[in-house]
């Protein structure tokens, strides 16, 4: 059992009003939400010049060996900078917001929790699957818990 994060159709919200952070999942030490790491991983263009490290004022911004992007949350100062320079619309404008509420700490060994998750979000954005990647659907992995669909970048 897989959580299936579909980041086309979170695209089409202006807002996410929930956000997962994955309690097993960390970047650097710290914790990401899903959708940032997932944007990270699949949707950013890795640019060679990346406009947005560039344009940080924060320094928030740096690759890592494999060119992903990774964001020092306690840099960040959500000016937004990196949202408008991007010029594929990776980052979306929500997508760094400090919420004061909905972010669902998520045990993903409990399905319960993984149901009640995914049904909080409408038009299947969030579906639990049995699948696995397939490049064909534009189906990724994550992580061996979650699955996104994304017009993948260099995959
Ligand atoms: S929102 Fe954060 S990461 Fe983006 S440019 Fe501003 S400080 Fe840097
Ligand atoms: S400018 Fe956009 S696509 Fe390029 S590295 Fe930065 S976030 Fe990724």
């Amino acid at each position: 059992m897989k959580i299936l994060i579909d980041l086309l159709k979170l695209r089409q919200l202006k807002d996410c009003k929930i956000e997962a952070v994955d309690t097993k999942l960390q970047a650097n030490g710290a914790f990401k939400t899903i959708r940032e790491l997932a944007t990270f991983r699949y949707t950013c263009r890795k640019c060679e010049d990346a406009p947005c490290i560039t344009a940080c004022p924060a320094e928030a911004l740096e690759k890592d060996d494999n060119g992903m992007l990774n964001r020092a949350i306690n840099l960040c100062i959500r000016c937004k900078s990196c949202v408008a320079i991007c010029p594929f619309g990776t980052i979306m404008n929500d997508l760094f917001e400090t919420k004061t509420s909905g972010y669902n700490y998520l045990d993903l060994s409990d399905e319960e929790e993984m149901k009640r998750f995914a049904d909080a979000f409408p038009d299947e954005m969030v579906q639990i699957v049995e699948k696995d990647a397939d490049k064909e659907e534009n189906i990724f992995e994550l992580t061996d818990k979650i699955l996104v669909r994304e017009f993948a970048w260099d995959h």
